[in-house]
């Protein structure tokens, strides 16, 4: 029987899981699954690739199981280094790392029939080789032939904010939050300032600070929010229904948004917790997503996505403590408004911030500004050379609302002429076109299984 060859680009958390899916499910030798990574290990993509236990996954022990079908896989893996772990454990994102390179080489050990390769370069092409077969062809020159094809991305850096400046072209700015080295460049004391608010500014700041318990950060946002905390004690997610307030609603996004703050109120009279009504709302999300029109989208994307997103993606407790220990210390300091202009002078930058509630000019000296406004979803602006030759070759389209790559039903690319792939598929965050709610660990490793059912 010929060996069906499976190469699966990018191996952080979709890629190395899809790998080992596919393993799982095919217990005779006609599989050969390569690997091709041009980063890290196997399970060390962008969020599980640092070595600072000081980072910590924002998701309960509880429900970052990598298996679908064994929700206490990571708690027992947890348990096996220290009994005191427990479901409501907010873990490190390096042993989170630790997790998911042992989970695929148990993996690898217990499949010794099936091969899989590892290859550690960048793929910066590919195309149709006729039979339904392809073409990638890496950076180093070498290329490798494939019957299936999963792009598994991951997440692309964020675009420079508006209004786009020469003060850009500067060292003193660093657009991309997840380079570490460029980080590391951020020396002393001096002051900083991040643009973003969300969990990646605060990556950066508890980074900045864990060598500096003086250094001065300003955390600036047109909104001025900031993520919610899980509770000490969180309560596993129960699987509810289509929420009954939601049902009979006009699809719009004010109608729904006003019905779960209602569902809220009445939730905290009764002395219920607001995350309880979040947490049950999630898995019906991508339902949710699928009623709404492109233009209900644009509306929460543009009004209400802020405010959803402070709620979902929460922190975990001790990381939301020692936030609110450096808001009453000063040294950090939110500030809600937009960024007008960078003058840079002997060193130093100075923001120049406009505001939100008064309306004053506000100017903040620092030595660096580091882009934290999240990853860029939209794919006429990513450098990356596989996706520009992808996108302008027409192998994939972006949704209409920016937000990702589009796919069917079976994770199949959408091709510039409508038609889905037969055989080249994506996994990963740019799901969030399709189901709005699959960038984390609950939703990923759903898809992921489903789609390792498919390639098989
Ligand atoms: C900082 C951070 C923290 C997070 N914390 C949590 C959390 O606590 N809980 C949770 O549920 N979710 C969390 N998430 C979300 C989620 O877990 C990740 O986004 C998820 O791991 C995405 O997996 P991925 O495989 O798509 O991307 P990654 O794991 O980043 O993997 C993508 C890989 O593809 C490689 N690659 C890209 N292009 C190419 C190419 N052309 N050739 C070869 N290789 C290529 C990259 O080098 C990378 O290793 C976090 C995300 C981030 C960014």
């Amino acid at each position: 029987m010929p060996v069906k060859v499976i190469a699966i680009i990018g191996a952080g958390y979709c890629g190395t899981l899809t790998a080992v899916h596919i393993l799982r499910q095919n217990p005779v030798n006609r599989v050969r699954v390569v690997l091709v990574e041009q980063h890290s290990r196997p399970g060390r993509g962008l969020a599980y690739r640092t070595w600072d236990d000081n980072f910590l996954l924002n998701v309960p022990a509880g429900n970052m199981s990598a298996l679908a079908d064994d929700p206490e896989h990571f708690v027992r893996f947890c348990q096996n280094i220290d009994p005191a772990f427990n479901a409501a454990s907010f873990i490190s994102r390096r042993l989170y790392g630790d997790y998911l390179e042992l989970t695929l080489r148990e993996e690898i050990t217990r499949h010794r029939e099936t091969v899989i390769e590892t290859i550690h370069d960048e793929a910066i092409a590919i195309h149709h080789s006729g039979n339904d077969a392809y073409q990638i062809d890496l950076r180093n020159g070498a290329s490798i032939c494939a019957h299936q094809i999963v792009l598994a991305l991951g997440h692309f850096p964020p675009l420079p904010p508006a209004p786009v400046t020469e003060f850009y072209k500067t060292p003193a700015y660093i657009n991309n939050p997840w380079d570490s080295s460029a980080l590391e460049r951020i020396l002393g004391n001096a002051p900083v300032a991040l643009l973003g608010m969300g969990l990646t500014a605060l990556d950066v700041l508890f980074r900045l600070t864990s060598s500096s318990d003086t250094r001065k950060i300003y955390l600036i946002s047109r909104r001025g929010l900031c993520p919610q905390p899980h509770r000490f004690h969180p309560k596993a997610p129960v699987v509810v229904g289509f929420p009954h307030y939601l049902k009979n609603l006009p699809p719009t996004a004010k109608a729904y948004c006003r019905a779960l703050r209602l569902e809220i109120e009445r939730n905290a009279v009764r002395g219920g917790d607001w995350r309880d009504i979040i947490n049950a709302l999630r898995p019906h999300s991508p339902e949710i997503w699928r009623r709404f029109s492109v233009k209900e989208r644009w509306k929460f994307l543009s009004h209400l996505v802020a405010y959803w997103d402070i709620h979902r993606h929460r922190l975990a407790p001790s990381a939301h403590l020692r936030l609110s220990d450096m808001l009453k210390s000063g040294q950090a300091e939110m500030i809600a408004g937009y960024v007008r202009n960078y003058k840079t002078h002997a060193g130093q930058v100075s923001v120049e911030i406009s505001e939100r509630h008064t309306g004053r000019i506000r100017c903040v000296d620092v030595r660096h500004v580091v882009n934290c406004t999240g990853p860029n979803f939209n794919l006429a602006c990513i450098t990356s050379p596989l996706i520009v030759q992808l996108r302008s070759e027409g192998y994939l389209r972006q949704d209409a609302n920016r937000l990702g790559i589009e796919v069917n039903e079976h994770y199949q690319l959408i091709d510039c002429r409508g038609d889905a792939a037969k055989n080249l598929f994506y996994v990963g965050p740019m799901l969030k076109a399709r189901f709005w709610e699959a960038i984390a660990v609950p939703e990923l490793r759903i898809h992921i299984q489903a789609l390792a059912k498919i390639l098989k």
